[in-house]
């Protein structure tokens, strides 16, 4: 059936990032002042990450996917042992213990925040466990007390994947300082962009000292140090690393972006609210909100995953299909790991083996959310999603 044609200004992104003149000026500071790659930018987005998570040390990679990796790497996770990772989450959280030979269990999440928690990590413990990946999804901390308890008593690591979680904190805490190691993502979707990007906070002396070895190259400390006036033409290869430093031209950005961050956290938890109070309004029957935050908790928003409720399995495709038409961009946040090929094919899994992932996954649509989105793109989202579901379905 034909419907009228959005015109692009009309249309509702899923995504754009907040920029301002600030960024711009500093990538082109940047550019005049002739260094472009790992330098003093770095090092100060380094220290102003360190101060925002709250930890002792900072270490600038160009993803969260490479930080995960150098934090297993670290641990010293290798062949054999076996790290946990919920099924519901990115790609990166499975692929960095593959690349150190190690295996992926694979973890059911709770139902409510799609989190991990101890009572699925104790389920998916083994002898040869060494480390748990808990990711904060959509910005909302898992509740992290008692898997870093549990996880001690075992002698497993707790890395925080907090790709989505800048700024996020329970009870003064801040995500990815509460672990052994938190990631941060700065990828372009995320709370805090740098374009690519990723930093990886610790308290751990011994951690941080190995991550910056191995995030360039396995040369001695501060190699990038070399070409400039305080540098040495000497360097010596301590071990093999690998290709992962940051650009002083995205750790510029990154400085604007994470000074700004908390008022854009301000401004996606204003739409955060205007979606909960007016889906709750108009669409409760049809529509499960995402869980909101205790007033201990400040939640990042980096999305917000709706779920339908009754028959939701079955209409999901045809509502994201309605709201595309109506010029209305979204997501699905994640397809578990487990129903991937890759998974499936190597270890065997198959539907059915985290039922509680899959129902969530299923009928789980991420809305548009992001500091530049108006109360009225607000209101807009909200009414096509009522017109979607209002259409009879399945609608594929
Ligand atoms: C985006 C994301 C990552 C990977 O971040 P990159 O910086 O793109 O490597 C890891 N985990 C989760 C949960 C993510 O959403």
């Amino acid at each position: 059936m034909a419907s009228p044609t959005v015109t692009a200004d009309r249309a509702i992104a899923f995504h754009r990032p907040s920029l301002t003149s600030e960024e711009r000026a500093a990538v082109l500071e940047v550019l005049d002042s002739g260094w472009l790659t790992t330098g003093s930018r770095t090092l100060a987005f380094e220290e102003a990450v360190a101060a925002t998570a709250g930890t002792r040390h900072a270490v600038a990679v160009n993803s969260a996917t490479a930080a995960l990796h150098l934090a297993l790497e670290a641990l010293g996770v290798g062949t054999g042992d076996e790290v946990v990772v919920p099924t519901y989450t990115f790609a990166a959280c499975g692929e960095v213990v593959r690349y150190l030979d190690a295996r992926p269990r694979l973890a059911d999440v709770d139902a409510r925040t799609m989190n991990l928690t101890a009572a699925s990590l104790e389920a998916a413990l083994r002898p040869t466990t060494r480390a748990v990946i808990v990711v904060h999804f959509g910005g909302l901390m898992a509740t992290m007390e008692p898997i870093v308890e549990l996880a001690a008593t075992r002698g497993v690591a707790v890395i925080e994947d907090a790709a989505h979680a800048l700024p996020a904190s329970r009870a003064g805490r801040s995500a990815g300082s509460i672990g052994d190691v938190g990631a941060f993502s700065f990828y372009a979707t995320k709370t805090v962009t740098t374009g690519e990007g990723g930093m990886l906070v610790t308290d751990s002396d011994a951690v941080a000292d190995r991550a910056r070895v191995t995030r360039l190259h396995g040369i001695s400390r501060d190699a990038w140090k070399r070409y400039t006036s305080a540098g040495n033409w000497y360097y010596e290869i301590e071990d093999v690393g690998f290709k992962y430093n940051l650009t002083d031209l995205a750790a510029a950005i990154g400085l604007v972006q994470l000074r700004r961050g908390e008022a854009m956290r301000q401004e996606r938890q204003r739409v955060a609210l205007r979606y909960a109070a007016q889906l709750a309004d108009s669409l409760d029957a049809e529509i499960e909100l995402p869980v909101m935050p205790d007033p201990d908790t400040v939640h990042a928003w980096h999305l917000f995953p709706v779920r339908l409720r009754e028959g939701g399995a079955d209409r999901r495709a045809g509502v994201i299909e309605e709201l595309r038409r109506a010029g209305i961009g979204t997501s699905v946040h994640f397809i578990p790991l487990h129903l991937h090929p890759y998974y499936r094919r190597t270890y065997g899994h198959r539907p059915g083996d985290f039922p509680v992932a899959e129902a969530q996954y299923e009928r789980e649509i991420s809305l548009p959310i992001y500091p530049d989105l108006t109360d009225a793109e607000v209101d807009r989202v909200v009414e096509a999603l009522g017109a979607a579901l209002r259409r009879p379905g399945p609608t594929s």
